[in-house]
């Protein structure tokens, strides 16, 4: 049986690393019942895919599209894509 906070933390995680996106400055954060959640959107890479992980790699601003390296924390750019753990193994 699924515990309730790991059912909370697949639908809608915890904000992190981000409460303010870096580019549009959109407020990320809203609270629920005193819990704090993202808007942000968690982006896994398919199967095949050179980073490829079994979780979020990187995280999308919902309004403005902006990429952020879920390890590394940097703003990715067009085309690039986080490695596993931000490139540290
Ligand atoms: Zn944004």
């Amino acid at each position: 049986m699924e515990t309730e906070a790991e059912t909370a933390a697949t639908q809608s995680p915890v904000v992190d690393p981000q409460r303010e996106c870096p580019h549009c400055h959109a407020n990320l954060a809203y609270e629920v019942d005193g819990q704090t959640y993202s808007r942000l959107i968690g982006v896994e890479y398919p199967y095949g895919h050179k980073d490829r992980y079994d979780g979020v790699s990187e995280w999308r601003c919902p309004d403005c599209g902006t990429r952020t390296g879920r390890w590394s924390g940097r703003v990715l750019a067009d085309g690039e894509t986080e490695p596993r753990w931000g490139g540290r193994q």
